[in-house]
Formats: structure tokens, sequence, C-alpha cells
């Protein structure tokens, strides 16, 4: 039988005063008494106690008051005192807390941090690589994917001939317009809501709400959003846009590792047509080429100023953002300008482009048509 040490000794910590204070330890099955020469015995319950590494010595074990405020620690160096305390008193040990237990605020704020960190990662990383993949993507699948959002949206399948001829003939004049071959077929289609907005999609097609229409008051009009919406393809910003969506459901199912989880994101686009994901750049820039195409064309640009005067004007009586007033269908579309940049500034920019052609003389575009006469919603 071998005799067990109860006898250890070991410095104290009081948190009080400087310096460590040597002490006699002796071990018994409830509590660790400690011995100081010239003082009274201290009684440390094994309940009140916490042990910091528990398997090399040294030992660091702190005692708590009720509160669990840890100020005082005992230091031991002899490599048996832990051994020791578990034979002497194997119940009380059990009482006594690490410091390896579970911190639930850490945890908690750790998984916060996480979360954070991943989602910084996807809003981050799915636009830098929807921005590297659009330019290698082909047209073809520009143009697949804009047939197939196109395929989502209750388009007038019987327009009326007069105005989507108004419609069709301006972009085909616009487009001879563009520098260089480009190589999407710029195709109109009429979208029969009341609200005022347009949108382009990937590879091609521009689709024009039946609310523009009627807000139009001049083919001019009509050309500084085709125009507009032109270069909205031509930049492949829609492409871009539907990319950044897409890559962001990809890297999301990176971690949740959940399939449906990206096909979500694809059916999820009907929802975010309004914006197709556009960021204000993109608008500003396709403003900025959208009037240089007008002024190339040698269409008058009083008329892009004003449409996007009354734009301007919509979108603030329409504030707060709501629901659309839709005729037929219940697709809820926010109005054009909540998704757009900022309407007056963009106004300003606009006059202040057209300021050098103040002088020169335009040719009305359809002198032969009433567009007034002819729009829908009359
Ligand atoms: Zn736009």
């Amino acid at each position: 039988m071998t005799a067990r040490r109860l006898q250890f000794p070991g410095a104290l910590f009081d948190g009080k005063s400087a310096g460590k204070h040597p002490v006699d330890i002796e071990l018994t099955p409830r509590e660790i008494i400690l011995k100081k020469p010239g003082h009274k015995p201290i009684h440390w319950s094994y309940s009140n106690l916490r042990w910091g590494a528990i398997t090399t010595s040294p030992f660091h074990i702190e005692h708590g008051d009720d509160n669990d405020e840890f100020m005082e620690t005992l230091v031991v160096e002899d490599p048996g005192f832990y051994a020791s305390v578990l034979k002497i008193a194997p119940d009380s040990f059990s009482a006594t807390k690490t410091q390896t237990d579970f911190n639930w605020k850490l945890y908690a704020a750790g998984i916060g941090l996480l979360i954070f960190a991943v989602y910084s990662f996807i809003k981050t990383v799915s636009p830098f690589l929807a921005d590297k993949m659009v330019d290698k993507i082909p047209v073809t699948w520009e143009v697949s994917m804009g047939q197939s959002i196109l395929k989502m949206l209750p388009v007038e399948q019987k327009p009326d001939p007069k105005v989507l001829k108004v419609l069709q003939n301006t972009v085909d004049l616009l487009e001879q317009s563009v520098e260089g071959n480009q190589p999407y077929n710029l195709q109109v289609y009429i979208l029969p809501v009341k609200q005022v907005n347009a949108l382009a999609l990937p590879g091609g097609p521009i689709v024009v709400f039946e609310g523009l229409l009627n807000q139009a008051e001049s083919p001019e009009e009509l050309a500084g959003v085709l125009a507009h919406e032109i270069q909205h393809v031509l930049l492949r910003h829609s492409t871009r846009g539907v990319l950044r969506n897409l890559a962001q459901s990809m890297v999301l199912t990176l971690f949740i590792g959940d399939v449906n989880a990206v096909m979500e994101g694809v059916v999820n686009l009907a929802g975010e047509l309004e914006t197709l994901g556009l960021s204000r750049e993109m608008e500003a820039q396709a403003d900025r080429k959208g009037m240089e195409l007008i002024l190339s064309a040698n269409i008058d640009p009083n008329g892009m100023i004003r449409i996007f005067e009354k734009l301007t004007k919509e979108e603030s009586e329409n504030l707060p953002k709501g629901k659309s007033i839709s005729k037929e269908n219940d697709m809820e579309l926010s109005s054009y300008f909540s998704t757009h940049p900022s309407g007056q500034n963009r106004v300003a920019q606009l006059t202040k482009q057209m300021q050098p052609h103040e002088d020169r003389t335009w040719t009305p575009l359809f002198p032969n048509v009433d567009w007034n006469a002819i729009k829908p919603g009359n």
C-alpha cells in the first residue's frame, strides 16, 4: 500500500497584495486547507474552485466567491498534486469547474461572427465571380437566359401593331447608331401592367410596361428610355445582374450543401425582375451611354430629359415604395425609380450632358405618327 500524500507546498496569489505567499496545502475529502505561518488556516471548498490546465504541472487553481469572481489563485508545482486530489476527494472534485467549461456567450459570439463572415464572403465573392464570368460567356447563353426569363413574364401576345411599330422602329434607329457590330437581337415586348417601368433582359429582349407607354408623350420620350435599356443589353448589365444572383445562390450552396437553394435562386429571379440585380453604377452608365446614343442618332435629347423628369416625379409620388397597380396580373413590381439611382441627380447629369448640343435643331422622330392618339390607356 502506497502512502497517500496529503501535504503539498504551494504559492498563493491573493489578488489583493502583490507577490506570492508560500502556503502549506492540506488535502481533505471536503476541502483544501491552506496554512500560512502565523495566520489562521484558510478553507477552500472544492465547489468554489476552478482548475486551469490539469494535465501538467504547475497547477493553477482559482478560488471564487458565490458570484463566481475568481480573485485568488493557488499555484502548485508538484506533479502528483492533481492525482492526489482525485484520490482523496473524487466526489467533491466533480463539483469543481475547469476552464475548459463551455462558454455559451463566447460560443454564440463565435457563431455570429461565422455567419457574418460567410455572409460577407457571399456578398463579396459572388459579384466578383459573376463579373469574372460575364465577359467569358457566349452570346448564345445570354440569349437563352433572356428567353427563359421572358417566358416567365406575361407579355402581351397580341400587342397593338401601331404601338409596337413605333417602339421597334425607334430601337432599330438607335441600333444603327451603335458603333461597330453588336450581336444582339433587340426585340421589344409590351407588358400589360400600369406601372411606369421598362427592363432589359440578357441577350436582347426589351420589355416596356404599358404604364410607361401611357406616360410618354412623344416618340422622343420613348427613345430616351429605350436608349437606356439598349445600353443595359449591350453593356451586358442584365446578364451580369442575373449571374450575380445565380452566383450568390451557388456560393450559398457551397456552405449549406443544398442544390435546391440554387434552383430557388433561379426561380427567385422572377421576384427580382424589377432590378435584375443592376447596381447604381450600371444605371448611371446606361444613362450616360444612352444619352450618347440619342445624340448620335440625331434624336431630340429633350425627350429623354422629359421622360426622366416624369419618372422622377412618379418616384417621389409613389414613395414609400409599395405594391404595384397591376391590371391583369398580381405581379408585384416596384416602381421604376425605386430601384434606380436618385432621379433628380440623373436628370441633372443628363441635362449637363446635353448642354453642348443645345443649339442644334432637331427634326421630329416620326412626323407622321400621332403618338398620343395611338398610345394605350387613352
Ligand atoms: Zn436601368
